[in-house]
């Protein structure tokens, strides 16, 4: 594996490690947040000329799937705005560290202040999240209930006004009793996913040296310094292997006093090589997977009915379609690889293959996102020129583009690009199968059925 430190040059450094860039970003982030908020509340009720819809659902999805979590792992998490009111009320301050002089008593007692050690986390008011809670169960169901609910989502911007609304208040509301991002670390519906998809990107944040993190005094980046705050997401840096749990908000990298943190350019899935080893994790692989497969189905596909029973929430249709989800995602695919896991008849036992064979539906599984992101963006693109020049729907033309009618595009490209992703992820995954196989010494076969079979129900889904 070949690492490219991208923080060795001094330039690069000074601009990571300055809170300025990053801040003006979040704060810009924090005002479309608001107003998309808003949007929903004050704008259109007809979702693709309602500037929330448009900018959340086709916008920043696209550019999250597409390009963001496959290259920068969680690199949306170090400028999303969500725990910033919480993160601020935490600190006490909007950027950076106070002398302790212009410290206010509330941030004081916020931060545990009273000696002039780095304040540790048993310091602080806040408390640990619940132990019996340190997992991704609660975000597995955030983001099931959040899928059981988008099909309204998508398309009504009060429904989604009041989701991100919530999702606002929620993280606030987390951070008033419990120490550092419990909110992302633990709740956040989108965090599983960019979490688990992180896992591909060429980009990691490691330290460089061990041994320089064992005489380390007072581990600054876990506890914070003088200089800055420890890490937001609960992390030890020295403990890094993969990037599911680091959030890259960079404040390692300013606190470290030995300058041990690099972020690294690797080889694509790097992570993907250390198996999946908890049940949360390797479920999500599957809840993942099967969301993308319905998402195709209700959103994409000609069957009306579907469409029909999906938005009418909490009627008889619908709660058919729930159960069918639900079934979907926590019984039938999870139920079927571990029926194929079974076939293996040495090695591992087959809740252990279970839960490693699942690392490689993480390949898949993107694939299926961005084979169906692709279509989704091209059908719906021509609403973001409308929705610049008029984003509440109001009858404006502010840069003269609110006349564009509807247009997709692409027409001759995006389905053969889907049909390449949903076979380069097939492609992908049977290399890793074969990989981890070796490893575990069974054999691939059962994990290549099951990726093959979804992978084709995937393809005629789509095309
Ligand atoms: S985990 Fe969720 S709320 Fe937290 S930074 Fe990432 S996307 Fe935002
Ligand atoms: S502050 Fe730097 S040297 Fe110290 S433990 Fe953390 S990463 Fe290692
Ligand atoms: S490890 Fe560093 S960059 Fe990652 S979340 Fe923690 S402090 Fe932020």
């Amino acid at each position: 594996m070949t690492l490219t430190s991208i923080n060795n040059h001094p330039l690069v450094n000074k601009l990571l490690t300055n809170r300025w860039p990053q801040f003006i970003l979040q704060a810009l982030l924090l005002a479309a947040f608001l107003f998309t908020i808003l949007s929903g509340w004050i704008g259109t009720p007809v979702g693709s000329h309602n500037f929330g819809i448009v900018f959340l659902w086709i916008t920043w999805w696209a550019l999250l799937i597409l390009v963001a979590v496959p290259f920068f792992g969680r690199g949306w998490c170090s400028i999303c705005p969500i725990p910033l009111p919480g993160e601020w009320l935490q600190r006490g301050n909007l950027l950076g560290k106070k002398s302790e002089a212009g410290r206010s008593q509330v941030s004081k007692a916020i931060d545990g202040i009273g000696s002039s050690e780095a304040p540790s986390p048993q310091e602080t008011i806040h408390r640990r999240w619940p132990r019996v809670f340190r997992n991704i169960w609660l975000q597995n169901g955030s983001f099931l209930l959040l899928g059981l609910f988008s099909p309204i989502i998508l398309t009504s911007p009060q429904v989604t006004a009041v989701v991100l609304a919530l999702m606002l208040v929620l993280a606030f509301a987390t951070s008033i009793f419990f120490e550092r991002r419990s909110f992302c670390r633990y709740l956040c519906p989108v965090s599983g996913f960019i979490g688990l998809y992180s896992q591909v990107s060429p980009l990691e944040l490691r330290i460089r040296n061990k041994q320089d993190c064992v005489t380390c005094l007072g581990k600054p980046c876990y506890n914070g310094s003088t200089t800055g705050y420890g890490c937001p997401w609960g992390v030890f840096p020295a403990g890094l292997q993969k990037n599911t749990n680091c959030g890259l908000c960079l404040e390692c990298v300013r606190v470290c006093p030995k300058n041990n943190i690099s972020i690294n350019l690797r080889s694509f899935a790097t992570d993907l090589e250390r198996p999946l080893t908890r049940m949360d994790e390797a479920y999500k692989s599957f809840i993942m997977l099967g969301s993308a497969m319905t998402y195709a189905a209700v959103l994409l596909g000609p069957w009306g009915a579907l469409k029909l029973h999906s938005y009418a929430v909490f009627t008889p249709g619908w709660m058919v379609y729930a159960v069918a989800f639900l079934g979907l995602n926590l019984a039938i695919l999870p139920g079927l690889m571990f029926s194929l896991m079974k076939l293996n008849p040495k090695g591992a036992s087959p809740r252990a293959s279970f839960t490693a064979f699942s690392t490689i539906l993480i390949p898949l599984g993107l694939m299926f996102w961005l084979a169906f992101s692709l279509s989704f963006l091209a059908s719906n693109v021509s609403y973001i020129g409308i929705s610049l020049s008029d984003p509440l729907g109001w009858g404006w033309n502010l840069i003269g583009t609110a006349g564009l009618g509807w247009r997709p595009i692409g027409g001759f490209f995006i389905q053969p690009l889907q049909v390449l992703s949903l076979v380069g992820g097939l492609g992908w995954s049977t290399q890793l199968a074969i990989k981890m196989a070796k490893v575990q010494n069974v054999s691939p076969l059962p994990a290549i059925i099951f990726c093959l079979l979804t992978t084709l129900i995937m393809l005629w889904l789509i095309t």
